[in-house]
C-alpha cells in the first residue's frame, strides 16, 4: 500500500517527538504531584513546568492554568452559573452560546436547559454581533460562550468585540480556543477573554489533556470533586506524563506557530485554488472572511461526504465530514446548518485540516484523489438518480 496522507488535523494532531520526549521521561517519574516527600516534588516539578509552558501559549499566568482531561472537561467547569468574579460571588441567569459552538459548549455544562439561549451566526459563520448585542440588553450577569475558530470551518471570530460587548453589559466571556491555541496568535489579555479553553491533543500533546485558564473569573465550585488538586479546581491525583507532554508540545508549538501557519496557508491556498479551477462547482465555506490558516470546507454539489470518506480512506486519505471528529457517524452539520446551508449542499461537506508537517506531496495525492473521487461518485449519484 502506498503512503497515507493525513488531513484530519482539527480532529487530533500527531504527537510531537518533544511531548513524547517529556512524556516518556516524566512516566519513570514515581511521585504524585500532590505528595510532600522528594519523589512527590519531582512530579510537582513537571506539572509545573508545564504549566508555565502552557500559560505562556496564551499570555496567561501561570498560576491560573487548570489541567483538565481536555478541552470537553474544561468546558464543562467553565461554564456554571456560579462563577467568583475578582474575589466576589457572581451568579449568572443565563448563558448564551453561538449556534456554531463545540457539542460540549452547546450542551450548556452546569446550567439547566432552559438558561441556555443560541446566538445566530452570519451566512459566513460569524457571530450575529446585532443578535448578540439585542439579547444581552435585558440579560442580568450573562456568561457568554463563543468560540476563537470554529473547527470545522476554520472560521475566526471577533473575539475583541465580542468581550467589549459581554463586557459593556455586565458579563462574562469565556473562549473555547482549541482550535487556536499553538496555530494563530491567541493572547487571553488581547482577546480580553475572561476564561479560556486549550486542549493537548490538537497542538501534538497527548490526547486527554487541556486546561482552563482563568483571568480574573473563576467556577465558584469544582465539576470533579474530591482531593484538593489543581487549586480545588479539579480533584484527582494529575495525570503527570500527560501534563507533561502538553506542557512540551504547547512550546513547541508556540516556537515554530508564525512559520507552520505560513507553510499551511500557502498549501491550503494552493488547494483551495486547484480544487476550484478542477472540479466544476467547488464550494469553500467561510472563505471570504478570516479563517484557520490550516482549515478548508469544502463541498461539491451532488457529492455525498458519506461516501466520499470511505472512497477517500480507500485511496489512502484521512479526511472528515462536518463535525463527525468524535463518533465516526456522519451527521448533518449544525454550524453549516447555522449558517443557513441548504441541508443537500452541507451533506457534501468535506473538512480538509492540515498540519505542520503537511507536505506539498500529500496535498498533491489529496487533489489527485478528489478528482478521482469526484468524477466516480458523481458518475454513479447520477446514475443511481
Ligand atoms: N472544542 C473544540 C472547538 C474542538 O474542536 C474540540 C475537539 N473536537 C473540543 C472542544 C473537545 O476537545 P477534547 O477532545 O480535548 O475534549
Amino acid at each position: 500500500m502506498s503512503a497515507r496522507a493525513y488531513f484530519d488535523w482539527n480532529a487530533t494532531a500527531p504527537l510531537r517527538d518533544e511531548a513524547r520526549t517529556a512524556m516518556v521521561a516524566a512516566l519513570d517519574v514515581p511521585g504524585a504531584a500532590a505528595s510532600v516527600h522528594s519523589e512527590g516534588r519531582g512530579a510537582r516539578a513537571l506539572v509545573e513546568k508545564a504549566r508555565s509552558q502552557v500559560a505562556a501559549l496564551v499570555g496567561a499566568e501561570a498560576k491560573n492554568v487548570i489541567f483538565t482531561s481536555g478541552a470537553t472537561e474544561a468546558n464543562m467547569l467553565a461554564l456554571t452559573p456560579d462563577l467568583v468574579v475578582l474575589g466576589k460571588p457572581f451568579t449568572c441567569g443565563r448563558l448564551f452560546v453561538s449556534a456554531v459552538e463545540h457539542a460540549s459548549v452547546l450542551s450548556g455544562g452546569r446550567f439547566a436547559a432552559d438558561q441556555v439561549q443560541r446566538l445566530p451566526v452570519t451566512a459566513d459563520g460569524i457571530v450575529d454581533l446585532a443578535a448578540l448585542r439585542a439579547a444581552l440588553v435585558h440579560a442580568e450577569r450573562p456568561l457568554v460562550s463563543v468560540m476563537h475558530a470554529n473547527n470545522e470551518t476554520g472560521v475566526i471570530q471577533p473575539i475583541a468585540e465580542i468581550s467589549g460587548i459581554v463586557h459593556e453589559a455586565g458579563g462574562v466571556l469565556h473562549v473555547d480556543a482549541a482550535q487556536t491555541a499553538g496555530r494563530i496568535a491567541c493572547d487571553m489579555a488581547a482577546l480580553a477573554a475572561d476564561m479560556l479553553t486549550v486542549s493537548s491533543h490538537k497542538i501534538g500533546g497527548p490526547q486527554g489533556a487541556g486546561t482552563l485558564i482563568m483571568r480574573g473569573v473563576q467556577p465558584a465550585a469544582a465539576l470533579i470533586k474530591g482531593g484538593g488538586q489543581e487549586r480545588g479546581f479539579r480533584a484527582g491525583t494529575e495525570n503527570v506524563a500527560a501534563i507533561a507532554g502538553f506542557g512540551a508540545a504547547a512550546e513547541a508549538a508556540a516556537r515554530s506557530r508564525e512559520t507552520a501557519a505560513t507553510r499551511m496557508a500557502g498549501l491550503r491556498d494552493m488547494f483551495e485554488a486547484r480544487l476550484k479551477d478542477e472540479v466544476l462547482g467547488t464550494v469553500i465555506f467561510g472563505a471570504g472572511v478570516p479563517r484557520l490558516p490550516n482549515t478548508s470546507l469544502v463541498a461539491v454539489p451532488g457529492l455525498k461526504a458519506e461516501t466520499a470518506l470511505i472512497a477517500f480512506d480507500l485511496n489512502g486519505i484521512a479526511v472528515s465530514s462536518g463535525s463527525a471528529c468524535s463518533s465516526g457517524k456522519v451527521g448533518a452539520s449544525h454550524v453549516l446548518a447555522a449558517m443557513g446551508v441548504a441541508p443537500a449542499l452541507a451533506a457534501g461537506a468535506i473538512r480538509v485540516s492540515l498540519g505542520w508537517s503537511t507536505t506539498e506531496a500529500e496535498v498533491e495525492s489529496l487533489l489527485n484523489a478528489w478528482k478521482k473521487v469526484a468524477a466516480s461518485l458523481l458518475k454513479r449519484h447520477a446514475q443511481a438518480a
